[in-house]
């Protein structure tokens, strides 16, 4: 389960997960406003930070 950064709707399934170094990253496409973002929680499966995808810019921090 995961807010949008955008729109604060709330996608309970990632599209895609995996590991980044110490994190485990969760994708996801909101089904409301299909902005796409990442969670990522550290080694502990505590969440850490998210970062969402910005037209022309790449993945910034939400
Ligand atoms: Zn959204």
């Amino acid at each position: 389960m995961a807010k949008c950064p955008a729109c604060k709707a709330e996608n309970p399934t990632p599209t895609k997960t995996w590991k980044y170094g110490a994190f485990t990253v969760e994708a996801y496409t909101c089904k409301n406003c299909q902005t796409q973002y990442r969670e990522y929680y550290n080694k502990d499966g505590k969440y850490s930070f998210t970062l969402k995808l910005e037209k022309g810019k790449g993945y910034i921090k939400a």
